[in-house]
């Protein structure tokens, strides 16, 4: 297990994310020799970059060679999106929810009035079944595993890849958040399975006084005088209420890995921690509320490190008001100095947005929102003074979580498209370390795949 990479420590950033790299990271002493260090191996890397080479024209031994190889850590990892479309239909039948035929979305039958639930489809056939239908027609099976996942997805007019990706979250949100305990077992067994130490999990807490807090919310115009202290008690209430739900999830996984029994599984020894989801795509309002609820839990609990802005960078709500939430996260810095940010960002490509919109994201998340961490950063080089913010950001030891497989599916952006290896050649200006090749190489064979769930395993760097 390597060192901190910066002096900024705690557990959010031990450890890097490890994919072709990780020889080189796992043995370094700061961030930037985490990402150039070619040097400081020995022999286990030598015999490590041999056994790569051995492999590396057989993509199926090569795939064997890296889900055997030891990782580190998955820094990137939307939970709710990480389950198996399989995983989701199992829990939504133990829910007793219906499945609806015009969306293949599950839907909950007391959110359905007795004149919807009647509904019928132009066939005649009722509109909404019983989630259990699904076990025994294969076709609506394998529809529904379909819906929640990219699996055989193929874009056609008025659907992109982007806007399947994206629907998939709504469709299975009706599962009961009871089964999240179940999810984070399912997400560390196939952790453990690839030999991978430690798990950050974004997630979104139960927040069931949001709607109060984003009332309260007045003008952010003026966040320099922002009278914090009406938010006290509500805040208070939200932290206690998300504490109690961590408490839930994690005595349900350690039940069901048996962690403390002599047969304990393997996923005991993963170290998970969580990262909180705030919705950009919400109201300003409520981003606020949730943004400061976020801050406040990061403060006060250790499982939960950072904060993370999700729901797609490009929607309309999230592009107008993206400065606003930069600022926010800046406001908030200031009060809550202990939690860590990490920020999607760059999420972007051209022709997704007007072309003036690439100008910028990753530059305020780093200048002004103060992210340590950067999620996705594609758009890079699309942004005004690329050069300088790469430079600032290696010079800041601020991360970027590359993530290859789903850049490639929901922005069409791989191969040498990508910008990896311009933020590579930032961090390493004079040298051409051995394993940074070989991770470009890697990048070429690792951007295609076909998964069952809407989120592929990200991996970062
Ligand atoms: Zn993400």
């Amino acid at each position: 297990m390597h060192k901190p990479c910066s002096s900024r420590g705690a557990a959010y950033f031990r450890l890097l994310i490890v994919s072709a790299v990780s020889f080189a990271a796992l043995s370094a002493s700061s961030c930037s020799d985490c990402l150039c260090s070619s040097e400081s191996g020995g022999r286990g890397e030598q015999a490590a970059s041999e056994a790569l080479d051995a492999v590396r024209s057989d993509p199926i031994r090569l795939r064997s060679f890296l889900f055997r190889m030891p990782k580190g850590a998955d820094l990137h990892n939307h939970l709710s999106g990480a389950v198996y479309a399989e995983s989701l239909i199992r829990a939504a039948v133990e829910d007793s929810l219906m499945i609806d035929l015009r969306s293949y979305a599950f839907v909950d039958p007391k959110q359905l009035t007795q004149e919807k639930a009647r509904d019928k489809l132009p066939d005649g056939q009722p509109r909404y079944i019983p989630a259990a239908k699904g076990y025994t027609d294969q076709g609506l099976f394998d529809a529904l595993v379909n819906s929640f996942s990219m699996r055989s997805f193929v874009p056609s007019a008025g659907i992109s890849s982007h806007d399947h990706f994206f629907d998939a979250f709504a469709k299975f949100g009706a599962v009961d958040r009871k089964h999240t305990g179940e999810w984070v077992d399912e997400v560390a067994k196939r952790a453990a399975a690839q030999n991978e130490q430690y798990l950050e999990l974004m997630q979104t807490p139960k927040l069931s006084n949001a709607e109060d807090l984003a009332k309260q919310t007045k003008a952010l115009d003026d966040l320099d005088h922002y009278d914090m202290k009406p938010f006290q008690v509500g805040v208070q209430k939200a932290v206690s209420e998300a504490q109690k739900e961590l408490d839930e999830i994690e005595t349900s996984r350690r039940l069901l890995a048996r962690c403390g029994a002599p047969d304990e599984s393997a996923t005991c020894k993963i170290e998970i921690r969580y990262i909180y989801q705030v919705p950009r795509g919400k109201p300003k309002e409520e981003v606020f509320a949730k943004a400061l609820v976020g801050f406040a839990l990061a403060s006060a609990d250790p499982r939960v490190v950072g904060i993370n802005f999700v729901m797609p960078e490009d929607g309309h709500t999230a592009l107008t008001d993206y400065e606003l939430h930069m600022h926010i996260v800046k406001f908030l810095r200031g009060h809550y100095p202990k939690a860590h940010v990490a920020l999607h960002a760059g999420e972007l490509a051209p022709g997704l947005v007007p072309g003036e919109e690439l100008c910028c994201h990753i530059q305020l998340a780093v200048e002004e929102a103060g992210a340590e961490r950067i999620g996705h950063g594609v758009d890079i080089m699309y942004e005004k003074n690329h050069d300088e913010l790469l430079k600032k950001m290696a010079a800041d030891h601020v991360m970027v979580e590359i993530n290859l497989s789903s850049n490639d599916l929901i922005l069409g952006v791989s191969g040498k498209d990508h910008p990896p290896r311009y933020i590579a050649d930032s961090a390493c200006p004079s040298r051409s370390p051995r394993t940074m090749k070989e991770f470009r190489a890697l990048i070429s064979r690792t951007s295609t795949c076909a998964p069952s769930k809407p989120t592929v395993f990200n991996t970062a760097i």
